[in-house]
């Protein structure tokens, strides 16, 4: 066994001496950022923070889907600023010296809003008793409003924090002040803002400005400077695209190859893998679920498009993939062909993905 390890070891070290690749890791919580780190994580690739709104911080979140003015959604956001500072100051202690790429809110809304057949209940039943369902009844007439039928299609990422004032804002005072604390404590936290479900510049340009205004704010006000790289995800075939305008405005593109799949192919990442996925293999039509390993002639061609025409408007334009892709050997190997600069996966398969990083510059 421990002769085995040790080759393991030697194999993996071999690897990290020759790869071109930096291995990075999807993290959210301090606890899997340490552990990624010992499994030798370069950085975090992508710190999800829509699960940081659930549990008991939903009655904020619930405030702040009811705000109907600019106060209301203040207050709202007033009690999750905190919240989030120390999730942001906790995750950045974890990974201090080295970057840790944090994307703004994107929760596909029906995630984190209450059930609405829940609430049609209790109201439906309170109206039987002769009570008032007060609250309920605002709540309910609220998610109705917000119901989507298509929910991954519909308001997440950019366009929440575009609809909802204040939200992107906040997270972002939040990460600042703890990076700001952090730098006054002599550490060296390195977050980046990564914006995601972006399909058009414009949308980026609006994001950015309003980060780019509060990082000013806070530095300002703390009398501390750190640089806070902002880029964006591109997992819309549009942002693939228009990949050459988008890049004007951004640092860096992670390409979030989950939802890249889902929207090339028009196939639902909820739904499909129990529908009709298994008649797909047997017949051929695709020998791995397209979501597991890189489709190199439809997803994969949209990646190296993104790829290439935004290093054509800015060279030094950093780039990473953040999708489940980012930890699957095949993967990994197309994306060093298409001159990634890291690949980001779960802490569990990040010896994996050293290795392959090193075989791929190999081969
Ligand atoms: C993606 O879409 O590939 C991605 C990494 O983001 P999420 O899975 O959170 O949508
Ligand atoms: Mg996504």
């Amino acid at each position: 066994g421990d002769e085995l390890v040790g080759a393991v070891h030697r194999l993996i070290s071999h690897a990290d001496e020759v790869r071109r690749l930096e291995v990075r890791t999807n993290a959210d919580t301090a606890d899997d950022a340490a552990r990624a780190r010992r499994f030798g994580a370069q950085g975090i690739g992508l710190c999800r923070t829509e699960h940081m709104f659930l549990g008991e911080r939903r009655e904020a979140v619930e405030r702040l889907i009811l705000a109907e003015d600019e106060a209301e959604c203040e207050a709202a956001l007033a009690v999750l600023e905190p919240l989030q500072r120390k999730d942001f100051l906790e995750l950045l202690s974890a990974m201090d010296g080295l970057p840790v790429t944090i994307r703004l809110i994107d929760p596909p809304l029906h995630e984190f809003l209450p059930s609405m057949e829940d609430l049609a209940v209790k109201v439906a039943l309170a109206k039987e008793r002769g009570e008032d369902p007060g609250h309920d009844a605002t709540l309910l007439a609220a998610v109705e409003r917000l119901h989507e039928q298509n929910p991954m299609l519909g308001l997440r990422g950019v366009r929440l924090g575009l609809v909802i004032p204040g939200l992107f804002a906040m997270q972002v005072r939040a990460i600042a002040s703890a990076a700001a604390e952090l730098k006054k404590q002599g550490k060296d936290p390195r977050p980046e803002i990564m914006i995601p479900l972006v399909g058009a510049v414009q949308e980026l340009q609006l994001a950015r400005d309003e980060v780019e205004g509060v990082l000013r704010q806070v530095a300002e006000d703390e009398g501390v400077e750190w640089p806070t790289p902002i880029g964006t995800m591109i997992e819309l075939p549009r942002a693939a695209v228009t990949a050459g305008q988008i890049a004007e405005e951004a640092e860096f593109f992670s390409f979030g190859t989950n939802d890249l799949t889902q929207t090339t192919w028009g196939f639902s990442r909820d739904d499909v893998e129990g529908s009709f996925f298994s008649t797909y293999l047997e017949k051929g039509i695709f020998a791995v679920s397209p979501f597991e390993s890189i489709d190199r002639d439809g997803v994969g061609a949209l990646v190296r498009m993104g790829a290439e025409r935004g290093r054509s408007s800015r060279p030094d334009l950093k780039l990473g993939i953040c999708g489940e892709h980012g930890g699957d050997p095949d993967s990994i190997h197309f994306f060093h062909e298409v001159g990634l600069d890291y690949v980001s996966c779960s802490p569990f398969r990040i010896p994996v993905a050293r290795l392959e990083a090193g075989r791929a510059t190999l081969s």
